[in-house]
């Protein structure tokens, strides 16, 4: 202890005290107020003019509520003088100059100043601004709740274990995230290796003990398994805190609930890996089954099969039965052909109508052929959807390893070459895989390349067959046919080129030139023959889809100078149908340049009667199909009479395709047919046999007194 100075002892003087109580009471940095009994304000300090935003001058004599407007103040102020209590305090919100309001901690306390002559009380006031201290707790409150509700969204707890007491300690959220209920569950290690999933119990044990001995963190995702049963994912983090000997004494970390992700990311990679409308695998899956079956057949000597599926005709009920009772087909089919193979095959869609089977551990081909049947016979079987019965068939096309190729993509490929073979048989068939397939691949391709150019070549050619009235047998139009004459003389027939055409959308520009070529012969004849014959011109698909079409019909129509009336373009029942309300509004535009249209191969598609009423037609044509079988198959004759009786009931002309009988001809005639055409009149003749013809039928008219 140090000595004390003397002049410490000294006591301090009265004066000396007064003027140090004005200093303090001058430079204190709470906002002081003495006030008379009758609370004018006596005098106040610097600090209070500060906090009040005043004047000396403003605030001497005046009442203090004139000056401090506070609720709640004048009461306290009146307790105290009352002398009930000697001080009172508290924190009330004041308004300062500005109108701003603060808050205020205040303290009121009575004085009574035995020097004054009359023993007055004053009331001294002191003031303190606690606003902004009021603003960092009240936001600091804020995000201590706003952190805790981030981590309850986040679904993230957080938790402390003291190693060496063993003693672990858990945030609410990870309560939560275990479902396990604060008070009753008593967190330690044991405990919390009790709640994981049993397959992940050793790998964290691992990775916690590891953490223990080098003090390096961790981070895993694993499994926690809920007391219902359940189970969930969490994504885990921790880190050492180590004492002063490099000993870990504690581990704190995170545990975060990240079901929802995982099962996200679950469903992301099935759906990367099936087709959402099937579930069933997808191209993708199929390749890496095909690959691994062909590790396994390697290694144990066995085939592997794969089946390329394509449903026959499917385009056509989707097309006109909707896409809603195609989907509903298609996943009909899927579980048919799922459960007709054995567990460790792979049924996988390839897209719209296609499937794939892989075939693994297979003995020999005979086996995939019985299956081949097999699936074929399911596939057939019917399919009732919304009351109706449906039936589908299949092409299927089969390639084996090793024999076929001795990798994915090569077994794909010939399955999918086989299963074009297996259509072209005449379709619900399967084929095996043949070199000469690929051939026939080689074929198409080359067949492509010849088409190209074969225009500007002036290899085409168009044909006509007349069209007779069978009321009186006269010739009333043609229908302009196309031919191609290959330089090497082979023939190929329209029915293999044109759809090369259509896929190469060669169509375009080779069907304008059919209608002009056609409308420039008949104006030809017309003039000739002086009659008004119509012609009649098949219109493709991407003709009719093609958007100039309608202005491609008025320029032929001008440069050939024929009557639009005499015009007839044929569309397909099909082409139509695909998609009614827009073919609707083409025929309508087409019609509007004045020719005529005709529905092409009626009775091969699913035509809305509603649709077919709507359109501006003039024709129905029946499809050759149905014709050639009058007087043969009863169910054919209906059919006919049904369609005649239809196009009548339209107000449309019927026309009968591949008449090739005098029973057929009959028959059509009986039941009021107006048209017909086919090899019994005359076949498709070049322009020059046509001319003939024209001399010919005039000639036997003449001779037989009819014109
Ligand atoms: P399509 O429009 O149904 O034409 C009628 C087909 O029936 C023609 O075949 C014709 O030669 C054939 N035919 C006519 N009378 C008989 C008969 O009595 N019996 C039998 N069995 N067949 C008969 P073609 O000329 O081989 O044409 C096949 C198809 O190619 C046509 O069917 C048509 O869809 C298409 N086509 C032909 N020319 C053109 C064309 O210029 N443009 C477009 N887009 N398609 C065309
Ligand atoms: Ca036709
Ligand atoms: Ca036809």
């Amino acid at each position: 202890m140090t000595a004390m100075d003397p002049m410490d002892s000294v006591p301090l003087r009265l004066q000396d005290f007064k003027e140090y109580a004005e200093r303090v009471f001058a430079n204190i940095p709470s906002g002081l107020v003495i006030l008379s009994a009758r609370l004018r304000i006596l005098t106040v300090n610097r600090a209070f003019l500060q906090m009040f935003g005043v004047t000396q001058g403003d605030v001497e004599g005046r009442f203090s509520h004139e000056v401090i407007s506070a609720d709640g103040l004048a009461d306290q102020l009146a307790t105290v003088l009352g002398g009930s209590v000697p001080r009172a305090d508290g924190i009330l919100l004041m308004r300062v100059c500005g109108g701003e309001e603060r808050l205020m901690r205040y303290a009121v306390t009575g004085m009574y100043l035995a020097e004054e002559e009359e023993e007055e009380a004053r009331l001294l006031v002191a003031l303190e601004d606690i606003t902004e201290q009021e603003r960092a707790f009240q936001a600091l409150a804020r995000s201590e709740a706003r952190l805790a509700e981030a981590q309850r969204i986040a679904r993230l707890g957080h938790w402390e274990w003291n190693v060496a007491t063993g003693e672990l300690w858990w945030s609410d959220e990870v309560y939560n995230i275990f479902e396990r209920e604060k008070g009753r569950f008593v967190p330690g290690y044991e405990s919390f290796l009790a709640c994981l999933h049993p397959d992940d119990r050793a790998r964290i044990e691992s990775a916690v003990r590891k953490s223990i001995d080098d003090g390096s963190d961790y981070r895993l995702d694993h499994r926690i398994v809920l007391p219902s049963g359940g189970v969930r994912y969490v994504h885990e983090q921790a880190s050492c805190v180590l004492g002063a000997d490099g000993i870990v004494e504690r581990m704190v970390g995170t545990v975060q609930d990240i079901t929802e992700r995982k099962e996200t990311e679950a469903r992301l990679a099935h759906l990367a890996h099936h087709d959402p409308l099937t579930c069933l695998p997808n191209r993708m899956l199929l390749r890496d089954r095909i690959s691994q079956a062909i590790t396994y057949g390697r290694r144990h000597d066995r085939l592997v099969a794969v089946l390329f599926i394509d449903l026959d005709r499917f385009k056509r009920i989707n097309d006109s039965l909707g896409h809603d009772v195609g989907d509903r087909l298609l996943q009909a089919i899927a579980e048919r052909l799922r459960k007709s193979v054995r567990d460790g095959d792979t049924v996988a869609r390839l897209g719209g109508d296609e499937f794939a089977i892989a075939l693994t551990d297979v003995a020999d081909a005979d086996d995939v052929a019985k299956l081949a049947r097999k699936l074929l016979n399911a596939i057939n079987q019917s399919i009732l959807l919304n009351g109706r019965e449906y039936y589908a068939t299949a092409s299927i096309g089969i390639s084996l390893f090793p024999h076929d190729g001795g990798d994915v993509e090569t077994l794909l490929k010939n399955a999918d070459t086989a299963m074009y073979e297996a259509k072209e048989a005449g379709r619900n068939a399967y084929r095996f895989f043949r070199e000469e397939m690929d051939f026939n691949i080689r074929a198409h391709l080359e067949l492509e390349q010849s088409l190209r150019g074969a225009l500007e070549r002036g290899e085409f050619e168009v044909h006509y067959q007349p069209q007779i009235r069978l009321q009186d047998g006269v010739v009333t139009g043609v229908e302009a046919l196309l031919r191609w004459n290959r330089p090497d003389g082979k023939f190929v027939g329209p029915d293999i080129f044109i759809p090369v055409l259509e896929e190469t959308g060669l169509i375009v520009e080779v069907g304008a030139w059919v209608m002009h070529r056609a409308c420039v012969d008949v104006v030809h004849w017309n003039r000739l023959l002086g009659r008004e014959l119509l012609v009649a011109v098949n219109l493709s698909r991407r003709q009719f889809d093609d958007k100039h079409l309608a202005e491609t019909v008025a320029e032929v129509l001008r440069e050939s100078g024929l009557p639009p009336a005499l015009l007839e373009l044929e569309v397909t029942e099909s082409i139509v149908m695909s998609d009614a309300a827009r073919a609707g509004h083409v025929m309508e535009t087409l019609r509007g340049t004045g020719v005529h249209l005709a529905m092409d191969d009626f009775g091969t598609g699913y035509s809305s009667l509603v649709y077919l009423k709507r359109f501006p037609l003039d024709r129905l044509k029946i499809d050759k199909e149905f014709v050639r079988d009058i007087g043969v198959d009863a169910n054919d004759d209906a059919i006919v009479r049904t369609i005649i009786a239809l196009a009548e009931n339209l107000g449309l002309e019927a026309v009968a395709e591949g008449v090739e009988t005098e029973v057929q001809r009959d028959f059509l005639q009986r039941h009021g047919c107006q048209l017909a055409q086919g090899y019994l009149y005359s076949r498709p003749l070049p322009v020059a046999d046509l001319e003939h013809y024209f001399v010919k039928c005039r000639s036997s008219r003449r001779s037989s007194g009819s014109e």
